[in-house]
């Protein structure tokens, strides 16, 4: 297998920039470790947006489980009768 092949040409692209203290995303001065100022933001962004839409998938998979769990409760119950 040919090492080089496997990275794909964005990656390298991303790895090199980080290298050398630029932006994995464009050419400007990065201003933490990976990203300039204005890809820093849209990347927070997105984990804020990705940590919302799990908590609410969260939710309605314990809704979903408390009605099963309440469902079988009273089958449970009906059954004893
Ligand atoms: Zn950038």
């Amino acid at each position: 297998m040919d090492e080089e092949k496997k990275v794909s040409r964005q990656r390298r692209y991303q790895l090199r920039h980080k290298v050398v203290g630029l932006c994995i995303i464009c050419p400007k001065q990065a201003t933490n470790n990976t990203y300039c100022l204005l890809h820093y933001k849209k990347n927070q962004e997105c984990i804020k947006l990705r940590h919302k839409q799990r908590l609410r998938k969260d939710s309605e998979f314990r809704k979903f489980t408390n009605e099963y769990q309440t469902q079988r409760r009273i089958r449970k119950q009906l059954s004893e009768l």
